[in-house]
């Protein structure tokens, strides 16, 4: 089967086509700047030259155009015609509280994820945009969405309801749902087997990149998770100051003559590790600095070792224990230092890692000692072939 995978986002869209048959992706590509002049799309087929063009891309059917041509093109392409496209998968930020699991797309399921939009106002819109452009150009080829959300939405009820007069989640659905579901659900799954595949596992999976998130995951099951109602919530991020004093916000407004929505693009655009360091939201930035003695530059790095090391207790704490910590995502598959300064201070909890093993990277593997009690692995990620394996799996299912 061959499973094409888009991820529309508010003004970008990335894409990969997925030959099932051999678990492998033809073609990865990027159309970034939708509708800023000017515009770049990344074409990079497997075994050709990746092809780099700046050009306009004034919305995201023109993108969506303009992938499919790439796909076919007699010379750079990697299929003859659209027609060979057999399923197509979106990732899709916001289910709410409606999907527990990727979804064969009809017009129920786009009027939920429609209705989802005060929850996920910026990126809802785009997926949305993106099924609706498969659609015109493949109108009989099937659609799955996949949701960010749907693996937590396993949390117990006092994991996820937050303090506040329950009439708000009853009215407005304010809870926490979490996101990075699909990383946090195949690192578990990876992870799993390489524990041997207990019966029973108690695992926080740690999704540290620009965007950052653990889980707390029990048996396979997501129980808790750092970001909330949003991605707000949490960690430390590159540019997400994460989790704060709520009253804070009030304290702006008041004292600093900031807006709500000046508050709130603050708070997600211009803090965490760039809010911070004064400088960058790229942690390898932000690294080289501190190493050259850039004071706010450590600082940066560690907030953002520390609350991951208070996640990571935290949910050990309710776990019961802990079997594993899984690293992903740029930084936590990346930065070994990251990792060490993430883990100093963890043995109490049967952490010890190899040295030697933590500075190879690429591959799934157990950096732990060999009689650490509590395993540590780093697993690449794989977003886009957890959505292709969901779409060929649900389509299959669809078609019996
Ligand atoms: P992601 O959002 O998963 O693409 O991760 C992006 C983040 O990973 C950026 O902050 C990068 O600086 C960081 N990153 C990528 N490679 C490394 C590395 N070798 N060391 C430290 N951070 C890295």
């Amino acid at each position: 089967m061959i499973v094409f995978i888009v991820n529309c986002g508010s003004s970008s869209l990335k894409f990969q086509l997925f030959d099932m048959h051999e678990q492998k992706a033809l073609a990865t590509g990027l159309a970034d700047r939708i509708g800023i002049e000017p515009s770049a799309f990344r074409f990079e087929p497997e075994g050709k030259d990746t092809i780099k063009l700046e050009l306009p891309i004034p919305d995201h059917a023109s993108a969506f155009s303009l992938a499919v041509q790439y796909l076919t093109d007699p010379t750079h392409g990697v299929i003859s015609s659209i027609n060979e496209i057999d399923a197509v998968g979106h990732r899709v930020v916001h289910g709410g509280n409606k999907f527990v699991e990727s979804a064969l797309i009809d017009e129920s399921v786009i009027d939920a994820i429609k209705s989802f939009i005060p929850l996920g106002p910026l990126h809802n819109p785009a997926n949305l945009t993106g099924i609706q452009e498969a659609t015109k150009l493949m109108p009989n080829t099937p659609q799955v969405a996949c949701f960010d959300t749907a693996f937590h939405q396993s949390m117990p009820e006092y994991a996820y309801v937050y303090p506040i007069p329950y009439e708000l989640y009853e009215e407005y659905k304010i809870r926490k749902y979490g996101f990075h579901g699909t990383s946090h659900r195949f690192i578990t799954a990876k992870a799993i087997e390489m524990l041997g595949n207990p019966a029973h596992s108690k695992i926080v999976t740690c999704h540290l990149g620009n965007g950052s998130s653990c889980a707390a995951v029990l048996d396979g099951k997501s129980m808790d998770t750092t970001m909330g109602l949003t991605p707000l919530e949490g960690l430390a991020m590159g540019t997400r100051s994460g989790s704060i004093d709520p009253a804070i916000v009030k304290f702006l407004h008041d004292n600093a003559n900031m807006s709500i929505d000046e508050i709130d693009s603050m708070l997600n655009k211009k803090s965490g590790a760039l809010g911070i360091s004064g400088f960058s939201n790229d942690f390898r930035d932000i690294e080289s600095a501190a190493n050259e003695g850039n004071e706010r530059a450590r600082l940066a790095l560690d907030i953002f070792f520390y609350r991951v090391r208070l996640s990571i207790g935290s949910y050990a704490a309710a776990l019961g224990g802990l079997d594993a910590i899984v690293f992903t995502a740029g930084i936590g598959e990346n930065s070994s230092t990251g990792r060490e300064a993430i883990l100093k201070g963890l043995e109490f909890l049967g952490v010890s890692i190899d040295a030697q093993k933590n500075l190879i990277r690429g591959e799934a593997i157990d950096i732990s000692m060999p009689d650490a009690s509590c395993r540590v692995l780093v697993i690449p990620t794989n977003e886009e072939l957890m959505i292709a394996q969901d779409t060929e799996e649900i389509v299959l299912a669809a078609k019996k």
